[in-house]
């Protein structure tokens, strides 16, 4: 084998390390949003539970108002009953008076009701809370875990490309570049042997002209059947 398709080789080898690196890289970053995905339901549960509860406090507001408003009614229609002067009078100033505390009665009773669900609420918004916190803290092992797993890779990257680059110097220049040239499409193994007459990767027969050069001067033959790079074995 020509020494410049040894080199080449090497310079493929940390090529394929890279890569590889480069996928455990990418595996990362779905588990980290699998992570940010769990927390974030969690907080949103919450955030519409805090949402709900302040209608409902809105709601509750009002209807103490409206207690307070029919509260008056009662006073004075109290006030109107005391003052009558004919049994026709007091008679309608009676119903009248029953009537608003009727009123008073049915704003109190809804008040109550939202306050009960009000409370309710509280109690799931507590849950929600403690379900969020349950949740980072369950994360916070899981993100470090991440971070540390993705500071190594990337270290692990920039030691062997830098590596690379070094090795990458013994190959000649144009022998180089015609590699990286296919190698940035693929992304994957570039250069192959050739497999007695044909080409290893996808056993695509080479003319014998072509399998001649490659073996007198150690240059590389791309094999029309599937683009790889092919340089003679032996
Ligand atoms: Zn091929």
């Amino acid at each position: 084998m020509h020494p410049d398709v040894q080199s080449l080789l090497a310079v493929q080898r940390e090529d394929l390390e890279i890569y590889a690196l480069e996928e455990r890289l990418a595996a990362l970053a779905p588990r980290l949003a699998a992570l940010e995905k769990e927390r974030l339901r969690a907080a949103q549960d919450l955030e519409r539970a805090v949402k709900s509860v302040a209608t409902e406090e809105s709601r509750h507001r009002e209807a103490q108002h409206r207690s307070d408003a029919n509260r008056q009614l009662v006073e004075r229609s109290q006030r109107a009953y005391e003052s009558v002067t004919s049994p026709r009078e007091a008679n309608a100033a009676m119903i009248q008076l029953e009537q608003t505390k009727r009123m008073v009665d049915d704003s109190e009773r809804e008040a109550t009701q939202i306050q009960g669900r009000i409370n309710e609420m509280r109690h799931h918004i507590a849950d929600l809370e403690a379900a969020l916190a349950d949740v980072e803290h369950r994360q916070t092992d899981a993100r470090a875990a991440l971070d540390k797993e993705r500071a190594e890779i990337e270290a692990q990257i920039a030691a062997d490309r830098s590596k690379r680059d070094q090795t990458a110097k013994s190959v000649p220049r144009s022998m180089l570049a015609k590699y990286d040239k296919v190698r940035t499409r693929r992304r994957a193994e570039t250069v192959f042997p050739l497999r007695g007459t044909s080409c290893s990767a996808c056993d695509t027969a080479i003319p014998t002209q072509r399998r001649a050069a490659m073996a007198a001067t150690g240059s590389l033959e791309m094999c029309e059947g599937c683009g790889a790079l092919l340089y003679a074995g032996e």
